[in-house]
Order: C-alpha cells, then sequence, then structure tokens
C-alpha cells in the first residue's frame, strides 16, 4: 500500500516520466536489480535485471507503464473501506501504478523470503497512453524473455487478454476549390460538401465480429462567406483479422475516391499503423500456467479478447509471448478510477505464484 500510494503522488503524466524513473531506478537497486536506463527521443524507458537462482527456469518479462493520463494535479489518494481513490477531481493513476507497485512488492517478497525463481526482467515504459511510444522506442536486442506479463488491464484480478487488434489510423486530406459565398459561389467546390458524402457513405461503427472503424476528427472551412477549399478527416480501423483489416480500409479509401472524383474535388491519404494485433490460443502453454496460478489462488481466470492495445501488442511484435493482466484497476481514465487493496495483493500473490511455478519447472516452455 505504502509503495503504490509512493507512486500516486509522483506526478507522471506521459513524457514527463523522469521524476518516477528515478525514483523507480533507486527502488529496484534497493531491490538488488541491475538497473538500465534506455533514453530516447521522446522520455526514458527502464530495464531492471534480475538474474535466476534456478538454472534452466525461464526469464520472465515484468511490465507496466510509467505514465498516466491527466488530470493529475494536485492528485491527493484517499484510502477508504478497503477502496483507495481520489476527491474526484483528479485521476488515481491506478492505470498503470498499481502494476507498477505489484511487480515491486513481488521483487521484495522474493528478497525478504529468499524464494527461488528464474531470470526476471522488469521493463517499466513511457508514453504508453500516446500511442506504445515508449515500448516503440525500446532496445529489444537487451532483452532476453520470451515471455511477459504486462499488467495493464482493469477488471478483477484474473483477467488474461489473450488478443489484441491491429491498428491503422488514416487521414484524408480533401482539396476543392474556394470561392466568395455571396459574389459567385458558382466558381467554388466545397470540399465540405464532399466530406460530408464520404462520410455518409464510408462504412463504420461494428464492421464484422473482429472489426470496427471509426472517423473521429474532421476538421476544414475558415468562415461563411467562403466556399470551404479544404477539409481534413481522420478515422481509424481496428481488427483481430489481417484480411478484413485490409478489406475494410480497401473499401473505405475506394469510396473516398471514387466520391471525390464524382465531386470534383481532390484526395490525399495517408495511412499509419500503430500496431500490430495479437492473438495467443487458450491451449498455450503459458496461458495454462497463468491459468493453474490462478486456480492456485482460487481465482477464476477470464480469458478475453480486447479492442485495445497496450505495450503487449509491440512486445509480441518483437517475438515476446506476452499477455495482459488486470492489476485491479478500475475505471481507468476517469476521475472515479479507483482499486481495492485487496486486488493490490492478490495480484502480487499471482506474480510471485508465476515465478513458483517457472522456478519448480512444472512446465517445459521452450524459452531459456
Ligand atoms: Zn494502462
Amino acid at each position: 500500500m505504502d509503495t503504490f500510494i509512493g507512486l500516486v503522488h509522483i506526478n507522471s503524466p506521459s513524457f514527463f516520466e523522469q521524476e518516477i524513473a528515478v525514483w523507480l531506478t533507486e527502488r529496484l537497486i534497493d531491490l538488488g536489480l541491475s538497473v538500465e536506463n534506455q533514453k530516447y527521443d521522446k522520455s526514458i524507458n527502464l530495464i531492471g535485471r534480475k538474474a535466476g537462482t534456478v538454472r534452466g527456469a525461464p526469464t520472465i518479462i515484468l511490465s507496466s507503464h510509467m505514465d498516466t493520463v491527466e488530470p493529475t494535479r494536485g492528485l491527493i489518494p484517499m484510502r477508504e473501506g478497503g477502496i483507495i481513490r481520489t476527491d474526484g477531481s483528479t485521476i488515481l493513476g491506478a492505470d498503470d501504478k498499481s502494476g507498477i507497485a505489484e511487480i515491486l512488492e513481488t521483487l521484495h517478497v522474493l528478497k525478504e523470503q529468499d524464494l527461488p525463481h528464474g531470470g526476471i526482467e522488469v521493463v517499466f515504459t513511457s508514453a504508453e497512453e500516446r500511442g506504445l511510444i515508449g515500448a516503440g522506442a525500446l532496445d529489444f536486442d537487451s532483452l532476453q524473455g520470451r515471455i511477459a506479463l504486462v499488467l495493464d488491464c482493469s477488471g478483477s484480478i484474473g483477467r488474461v487478454v489473450l488478443a489484441a487488434p491491429t491498428h491503422d489510423i488514416y487521414t484524408m486530406r480533401i482539396t476543392g476549390r474556394a470561392a466568395h459565398a455571396g459574389i459567385e459561389p458558382e466558381r467554388g467546390t466545397s470540399a465540405i460538401k464532399a466530406a460530408a458524402k464520404i462520410i455518409a457513405a464510408v462504412p463504420d461503427g461494428r464492421i464484422d465480429q473482429n472489426t470496427t472503424a471509426n472517423i473521429g476528427i474532421i476538421q476544414g472551412g475558415t468562415a461563411t462567406n467562403i466556399v470551404p477549399k479544404e477539409v481534413t478527416i481522420t478515422g481509424e480501423i481496428r481488427s483481430h483479422d489481417a484480411g478484413a483489416l485490409e478489406k475494410t480500409k480497401k473499401t473505405i479509401f475506394d469510396t473516398a475516391r471514387r466520391l471525390s472524383k464524382k465531386n470534383q474535388v481532390k484526395i490525399e491519404i495517408e495511412e499509419n499503423r500503430q500496431y500490430n494485433g495479437f492473438h495467443i490460443s487458450e491451449s498455450d502453454e503459458f496461458v495454462g500456467l497463468i491459468k493453474t496460478v490462478c486456480e492456485d489462488l482460487s481465482i477464476t481466470p477470464e480469458f478475453i479478447v480486447y479492442g485495445g492495445g497496450s505495450d503487449a501488442n509491440i512486445f509480441n511484435s518483437h517475438g515476446i509471448k506476452s499477455l495482459v493482466i488486470s492489476s485491479g484497476m478500475q475505471m481507468p481514465h476517469t476521475t472515479e478510477e479507483y482499486i481495492k487493496e485487496e486486488d493490490l495483493s492478490t495480484a502480487v500473490l499471482m506474480l510471485l505464484g508465476t515465478l513458483k511455478a517457472l522456478a519448480a519447472g512444472v512446465t517445459s516452455l521452450p524459452f531459456a
């Protein structure tokens, strides 16, 4: 509890992780880890390493992100009735400081009780909330672990994310022709009208079981007396199915190009991959191990397919089998965010159970 409360007192919105990184570096060194600060142009990631005491046990990566969304100014955590929350004027930052606290406490118990374990790599990333930027800047050659638990899911302890979608963002720049709207509107071609037709025509919302699409931003026009020359539309597509993603994208872009031509405007489309999706089978051995750990603690595991991304998307795309597990955070990204004290400790038991199972060799996981 003290660790968690200490962490939420350190203000760390995305790209401002320096202070918390210094604090965590000291803590990790105290806990017997060697720490590498991986700086990149926008912020810093931390990697802590603890050599295994059991030969042949696989190295595991335990990860959380250091940054939080806002508002955080003047954050005061309150403990009441077994729950930690704020006064409602700020978020709590349990996303993702609960995960960090749970990892630190796990390391503390390992040291205190001198428990046997395999190699441990702690990865604390930055700017996760701004599109997995810190994880994207990690030096993956410096990591040995081939399995990872990312503590960055909300809800009850025992929730495990087995799949997350691929996420693409696109921008359409539509250019018409400006004219005075009162004097010679005939000379103009309205980019807003063309954009409206495009937006109305492209598929959006839930496209199929695996795929969603959304246009979230529209910008354009300058004055009521000018036929608008330029509009920019920004949207996204997510899918658990690579084929469906490409097909949806093609339909959206083809429709937009066809309607642009018909409405005599120019269109430029730019697309950007945010991250690749992943899908881990429920029959996977690592998943099986987590399931056993949950059941030993009388926790019912809940395997879910998730619609959002996390650092695990980046880890998985680098060949590290990564599961996202709940840290017990509730209602993240809102000022009603809270966490149960009990969940903080149960998550620690889950991490300890995982390390114990890996050390005991109850698995033949081929990750050395
Ligand atoms: Zn998070």
